[in-house]
């Protein structure tokens, strides 16, 4: 399989350049030249499959000849061995919806469904092909800990998470700093979560430190994030249909950065027999606005109770724009220009049909969040995080839809604790994360500062830069 940028100004790559990549070198977003077709004769024939043998048959053509079929049979088998749950994505059954539980891994957020598989990926091609890879990201809380988790004890990767000191929950700090293995470092800055943002952009701006010191990102636009998150939506399919390919699903999907709801999106081109898709964001409802006729135009950041969703511009959407102008890159980087000039992106009448037909979009009020979590624990005992409710209170009336469940509850106890006056009981992976040894250092929020510490790390670790 080969790989193409959303812009047009990457020459086809392979599969594994695709992962190690990341971002497109021309600022584009990868995506597979041709999208695999699953037939109903598959459907049928996988729809009983168990979350890691569809897996390895939906992503081999995804791979292509990058690794051998046993090869990843194994890499998968390893990725989902963190996950507390047989299932791995377990549907069940609240009241009249059904809610796909994605939060069973080793940090109880989604993201460790894509984290957990890119690690690996990660470690199997540094070592087939040598090399070192030196992650760098910085986080306001979730995604530090999701990918920590995701390549803690492993060879030839370091990485090195930055977090506002002070200003991530206590529980959400710990989760990256009681990670000891030697690959893993935590800063905590005396700034912001846009400051280490900021420093992050610095650095790999600079090419030379990028280059001499292999950083690496880790963040939503990966592709192989994408495909380990196409596996649920087969795999939910297959527990409801009972491999009847007449069967259609629904999806409502708590969206941030659009990586999750687009993945969907892949499934049903592929060939899934998917009737809706519901964007559900929160206040932050530039996407709901498009999809439902308004301006695409980004406006400041608010914070919400779900604040993993706390975005204006998802980086992801450039994959679906791809798709919605014809998979035309000259048209895509015509809208981005426009959007960069205007502030605001123009789609033409047709295009807006197309978008009516391939999404739903709704936004949910931290009000209506509050609301949704003490309703369905009042209903039927089953406690709701927010990012979660939002996608369960914008389904509300559409009860055949599947609610993808993005993070166990017991990590925003916090608003838990306001909507019904008690908090979820922790999963074994929260447990007595406040009594253990941490490691971290602090440092001050500059890039030269965070430039240092990378390098004396490495040099003393002795890996060559
Ligand atoms: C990241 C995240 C989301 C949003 O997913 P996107 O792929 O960015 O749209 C929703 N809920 C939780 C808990 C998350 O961590």
């Amino acid at each position: 399989m080969q790989y193409l940028s959303t812009r047009g100004g990457v020459k086809p790559v392979g599969f594994s350049a695709a992962v190690m990549m990341g971002l497109g070198t021309d600022g584009g977003l990868l995506l597979p030249a041709t999208v695999p077709q699953v037939g109903p004769a598959e459907l049928r024939d996988w729809s009983d499959l168990g979350f890691r043998d569809l897996a390895v048959e939906l992503m081999l053509p995804f791979v292509g000849d990058a690794i051998p079929r046993a090869d990843l049979v194994a890499l998968i088998g390893r990725s989902y061995a963190t996950f507390s749950h047989q299932e791995i994505t377990p549907l069940v059954q609240v009241g009249g919806q059904r809610v796909l539980e994605l939060f069973q891994g080793p940090t109880a957020a989604f993201k460790d469904v894509a984290l957990q598989f890119l690690g690996n990926v990660f470690a199997y091609l540094l070592a087939r092909d040598g090399g070192r890879l030196n992650i760098l990201g910085a986080t306001s809380g979730d995604t530090g800990s999701a990918a920590i988790a995701g390549v803690r004890g492993k060879d030839r990767i370091r990485i090195f998470i930055l977090h506002p000191a002070g200003r991530v929950s206590p529980i959400q700090e710990r989760q990256m700093t009681t990670v000891l293995d030697a690959n893993v470092h935590n800063i905590a800055i005396r700034g912001t979560f846009d400051d280490g943002q900021r420093i992050v952009k610095g650095l790999f701006n600079d090419l030379h430190f990028k280059q001499q010191y292999h950083l690496g990102a880790i963040n939503s636009i990966n592709w192989a994030r994408i495909l380990a998150q196409i596996v649920y939506y087969f795999y939910a399919w297959g527990r409801m249909s009972r491999g009847d390919p007449g069967f259609r699903i629904s999806f409502a999907v708590p969206t941030g950065n659009f990586g999750d709801i687009f993945a969907g999106y892949l499934a049903k081109r592929m060939g899934l027999p998917v009737d809706r898709l519901l964007i559900a964001t929160n206040r932050n409802d530039i996407l709901t606005r498009f999809v439902t006729g308004g301006p695409y135009a980004a406006g400041e950041v608010h914070s919400t109770l779900s604040p993993a969703m706390d975005i204006q511009v998802a980086s992801n959407f450039e994959r679906y724009l791809y798709f919605l102008v014809g998979e035309d890159p000259a048209a895509v980087r015509a809208l981005l220009a426009a959007l960069d000039r205007t502030g605001c992106m123009q789609v033409t009448a047709e295009q807006r049909i197309t978008l009516a037909g391939d999404f739903d979009a709704a936004a949910v009020s931290d009000a209506q969040i509050l609301d949704q979590i003490r309703e369905t624990y009042e209903r039927h005992g089953y406690i709701l995080d927010p990012h979660t409710a939002v996608g369960v209170q914008a389904a509300r009336h559409r009860a055949d839809m599947v609610c993808l469940a993005t993070a166990h509850p017991a990590k925003f106890n916090d608003a838990v604790h306001r909507a019904i006056g008690i908090q979820a009981p922790p999963p074994p992976c929260l447990r007595g994360l406040l009594e253990k040894e941490t490691r971290c250092v602090l440092l001050d929020a500059t890039e030269e500062a965070v430039r240092g510490h990378i390098r004396s790390t490495l040099a003393a670790s002795g890996d060559r830069p």
